[in-house]
């Protein structure tokens, strides 16, 4: 068994009342997406109808109002969960969403992307976590394309733990407004934690304008994690995909 570990990427900040998936899983072999929801009770909504990720096509036009970001300095803590790479923020970064506050809890990545939009795979993909006063999840999402190297990565990426279970005190805290796109519009759509519970009920907000991370720096986390860690696409089913 490679990764051994029990999970706690985007549940462990959020003090919800979210439990978490106490059993081991993984990208791959035995443990891999397509056992998900065999590997424990607690995992029986990844054979849900609403999961994530999914291939972002199909648009329906429906004049989204923009979402209200509030975010600070806080980023403070960066972990290797033997899953993904996560920056932990401080409290006091925000979202509002449907009139509704969501607390920024912490970002991760993801390579290659999870999502695709109109059917493109992208190399890597930042999920940033918040979750409302009721424990509701929403994920920002922001894809990456091979280019120039992100500066906005460049600190994180420095002080990144190199083995499973380290955890690194960043020397300055970072801001993930420095890895979100100018452009601001996004796709959305109802869907669910693309890790073990896969709970349902997530609202997903995808950035349209992809960010550009160097291949050095998208080998950097693809090298540590040491397998691809992207769940397949789901069935989008009767969901719709608003932009
Ligand atoms: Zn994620």
């Amino acid at each position: 068994m490679k990764k051994s570990i029990v999970f706690v990427c985007v549940l462990m900040a959020s003090g919800s009342a979210y439990s978490g998936a106490k059993s081991h899983w993984g990208y791959s072999g035995h443990e891999g997406p397509e056992s998900w929801a065999k590997l424990s009770a607690d995992n029986f909504a990844c054979s849900g109808k609403n999961q994530s990720p999914i291939n972002l096509t199909g648009f329906v036009e429906s004049g989204l109002s923009p979402i209200e970001f509030d975010y600070k300095q806080g980023g403070n803590e960066i972990l290797n969960n033997g899953h993904t790479v996560q920056v932990n923020y401080e409290a006091g970064s925000s979202i509002k969403v449907d009139g509704q506050t969501f607390n920024l809890l912490q970002f991760h990545f993801h390579a290659p992307s999870e999502n695709h939009i109109d059917g493109k795979s992208y190399p890597m993909e930042a999920h940033l976590v918040h979750a409302d006063k009721d424990g509701n999840l929403a994920v920002v999402a922001v894809m990456f394309d091979k280019g120039e190297a992100n500066k906005g990565l460049q600190q994180a990426w420095a002080e990144m733990p190199g083995h499973t279970g380290d955890k690194n005190q960043l020397s300055k805290a970072v801001s993930v407004d420095d890895i979100l796109p100018e452009n601001r519009d996004f796709y959305r759509f109802n869907g669910s934690l693309t890790t073990p519970p896969c709970s349902e009920g997530v609202r997903w907000l995808v950035m349209k304008e992809a960010m550009s991370a160097s291949g050095q720096q998208i080998d950097a986390f693809a090298n540590i994690l040491q397998e691809p860690n992207n769940r397949p696409i789901q069935a989008v089913n009767a969901r719709v995909i608003l932009k």
